[in-house]
């Protein structure tokens, strides 16, 4: 295995079996270079093929700071619809992107079949976004994107924030940057104009940096789509 790749033993939260999991080393985690949606490129291998944790006895998967803390339904619920008809695989050890495309697909499963909220889902399918970016299959890419709007969009107007670890400011960032990347120009640009306009957004002046750049960026596109 990858020296900056190492094994642990974590008890699986459906079945109570114990599996070893695949974590990268700090070392391993040295930032390259940041896309305008936030994924992040790493120098030596790309971290995010581990964020997602799969137990190969009973296909429980989650990100792995999700992996604890399951509710007694979801347990029955994954038990249900995921156990009964796994077959038993393992994902430890080094990934490829297909493998990981694979657990995060599967992690994407079990969130469904839990009824997860719309950030959940969100978050999930953008990285799913990103792993096609990195395989340059720009189709999934676009796919998974579209996916993550619809979530990111539902869960602003629905779900109380912070969404987890993500700020509303942050959140409209990402929803306005996706919608310039599918192509709805129209949209992205109205959401960036909400996020510049907003007073309080400064507090976060990186993001307000971030913001005028791709709504320029958005003016732009838009302009010479209909020169
Ligand atoms: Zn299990």
């Amino acid at each position: 295995m990858n020296d900056l790749l190492y094994n642990k033993k974590v008890m699986c939260p459906v079945c109570n079996r114990e599996i070893q999991v695949t974590k990268v080393k700090t070392k391993g985690c040295k930032v390259k270079a940041r896309d305008t949606d936030m994924c992040v490129h790493y120098e030596d291998l790309n971290v995010l093929f581990y964020d997602v944790w799969v137990c190969e006895n009973c296909g429980y998967a989650a990100l792995q700071d999700k992996f604890e803390g399951l509710f007694t339904r979801d347990i029955a619920a994954i038990k249900d619809k995921i156990s009964k008809n796994w077959v038993k695989r393992s994902f430890t050890g080094e990934r490829d992107v297909d493998k990981a495309i694979e657990a995060f697909k599967l992690a994407l499963l079990n969130l469904k079949v839990r009824n997860a909220k719309s950030s959940e889902l969100a978050k999930v399918c953008l990285r799913i976004a990103w792993l096609y970016r990195d395989k340059e299959d720009t189709k999934k890419e676009t796919e998974f994107l579209n996916f993550a709007l619809n979530s990111y969009n539902d869960a602003y107007s629905k779900e109380r924030f912070p969404l987890d670890k993500l700020d509303e400011f942050t959140c409209m960032y990402i929803i306005a940057e996706l919608f310039r990347r599918v192509g709805k120009l129209d949209e992205s640009i109205q959401w960036f104009s909400r996020i510049v306009a907003s007073p309080q957004a400064r507090s976060n002046p990186k993001l307000i940096d971030m913001a005028r750049d791709q709504y320029q960026l958005a003016k732009d596109q838009l302009a010479e789509a209909n020169a």
